[in-house]
């Protein structure tokens, strides 16, 4: 009989084989989304399929099975925070995810999804809700079923959340998401009626492109993107995807008429980047060697984006750099007008153009919305009022049609249900940690004023990137912090803000 040891190194020997094949399908999706020319379409999904189709017959082989059963009864697994306890407890449930849903189950959920984002398509472009209405509750209904054959018996939207954001429950976010809530509004309310508007005009001069790519990428080395084991590239939506140790690639879009676009969505891009660059390549496909959480991964890009890249600090080294780049555009710009431009909060219609305070107005409703979805407490035709009657609530604004209302986001015509929560709980981690690494570090702001990111970064590193998946999000949270998740920080960096900008 084999023992324990042998069979936690023959486990650990093939998750490591499947995750070089699985890098492989990255390969495939980073080159689909940068430069494949359209008429190798046909091909690269042949490609695609085979690689996804090869990854998931080992993974699911009754051999991994047998593998972690042996190492769970052993005493390598005793202590939970062990590389060994973590890679097997989260290799069981992925294992268990992936073996427990039945292949007419899978094939089905792929199918509808496909064909329910087409229409979805379709349905945004003309506004046209009635028409994708019966494949949303197509999909619902499959996402119940495949919650069942997960978890039976336990809350549906749990199984979905738990996903994206492991250990996560809806009680939880409720409680956390319904204390950000009120105070949230009622800031967003103030700085509505204060009547001051942000000089957003100085965003929208002439920006060329070049310069802007010039900009982004010292940016992007100035907070610590390592360029020999990452590229910045271009692309229609921005993504960052990492294709293993020593080689994260991201991409970002420039609009010559307006700044904030490349310039913050690198800095977010480049966030997610500086976690997958710090995670411990000794690790490399293994869940000790993997990111937290969505949220978690969240937390790091909107940390430089929002926390670092909107400071004042960070300008006051950066808008001399701006200047050289943009002689024109910036020429009469103070350095007051350019921070308050890139701070601008106001309620809007869309969620991935609202402001870091609004933002999480959008995603809170989302949430709201698709657990009564799920649990069938909305019917899926009262959907397009009652998004309006939360929007007019929560942001004081009616979408003149629903391509610009329930219509507006792609992610549960493809099931991406228990997503959304991820986005704010990444604000919310960020805020947290970062009040946390203030008083680790001392004058963060003084720091980033001369240009030195590198304290910040260290630190993340060390409480945040080493680890890999050893803690669940709400663990490293009370480790790195003493608390568990709260609304406080994020709510105080927000309100901070808009007294300086809006109401003092
Ligand atoms: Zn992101």
């Amino acid at each position: 009989m084999s023992s324990p040891e042998s069979n936690y190194a023959e486990l650990t020997k093939e998750l490591r084989e499947i995750a070089v094949l699985s890098s492989i399908g990255s390969v495939l999706h980073w080159d689909e989304r940068t430069v494949r020319p359209p008429a190798g379409a046909e091909h690269r999904a042949s490609q695609v399929s085979l690689i996804a189709t090869m990854t998931h017959a080992r993974f699911t082989s009754p051999r991994i099975g047998e593998w972690l059963a042996a190492v769970e009864a052993s005493d390598l697994v005793r202590d939970p925070h062990s590389d060994a306890a973590v890679n097997v407890r989260y290799t069981r449930r992925s294992y268990d995810r992936a073996t427990k849903l039945p292949p007419s189950l899978v094939e089905e959920l792929a199918r509808t999804s496909s064909l329910s984002e087409h229409a979805w398509e379709s349905a945004k472009k003309n506004s046209d809700f009635k028409s994708f209405a019966p494949w949303l509750s197509k999909i619902l209904d499959l996402k119940r079923a495949e919650a069942d054959c997960i978890a039976p018996g336990k809350n549906r939207y749990d199984t979905l959340l738990d996903e994206y954001e492991p250990g996560e429950t809806s009680a939880n976010l409720r409680v956390v998401f319904e204390a950000l809530r009120g105070p949230l509004v009622e800031l967003v309310g103030k700085i509505t009626s204060s009547g001051r508007k942000a000089p957003t005009e100085i965003l929208e001069r002439n920006y060329p492109a070049d310069a802007q790519e010039k900009l982004a990428r010292e940016a992007a080395a100035a907070v610590g993107f390592d360029f020999n084991a990452g590229v910045l590239a271009r692309s229609v939506h921005p993504f960052c995807t990492s294709l293993g140790p020593g080689d994260t690639r991201m991409t970002t879009r420039y609009d010559e008429h307006y700044f904030g676009d490349a310039f913050f969505g690198t800095l977010h891009e480049t966030g997610h980047s500086l976690y997958d660059q710090g995670l411990p390549s000794e690790h490399f496909g293994l869940p000790r060697g993997e990111y937290v959480s969505l949220g978690i991964h969240e937390s790091q890009s909107r940390m430089w984006e929002n926390l670092v890249g909107r400071s004042r600090s960070f300008w006051k080294h950066f808008l001399p750099k701006a200047r050289i780049a943009f002689p024109n555009a910036t020429a009469n710009v103070t350095e007051d007008d350019w921070y308050f431009a890139v701070n601008d909060i106001r309620p809007s219609l869309i969620r991935t153009e609202a402001d870091e305070a609004t933002y999480n107005l959008h995603v809170l409703m989302r949430f709201e919305l698709e657990q009564a979805l799920l649990s069938g407490d909305l019917p899926v035709n009262d959907l397009p009022a009652e998004w309006n009657t939360r929007m007019q609530k929560y942001l004081g604004l009616t979408p003149p049609d629903d391509a610009r209302g329930c219509l507006q986001d792609v992610h549960w015509s493809g099931g991406g249900v228990g997503y959304f929560p991820t986005y704010t709980l990444g604000n919310l981690y960020a805020a947290q940690f970062f009040e946390q690494a203030r008083k680790d570090l001392g004058d963060l702001d003084a720091m980033f004023a001369k240009g030195e990111f590198a304290p910040l970064l260290g630190w993340l590193r060390k409480n945040i990137h080493t680890h890999g998946k050893t803690y669940t999000a709400g663990e490293l949270s009370q480790r790195v912090t003493g608390k568990p998740l709260s609304p406080g920080p994020l709510l105080a960096h927000l309100k901070r803000k808009a007294d300086e900008l809006y109401l003092k």
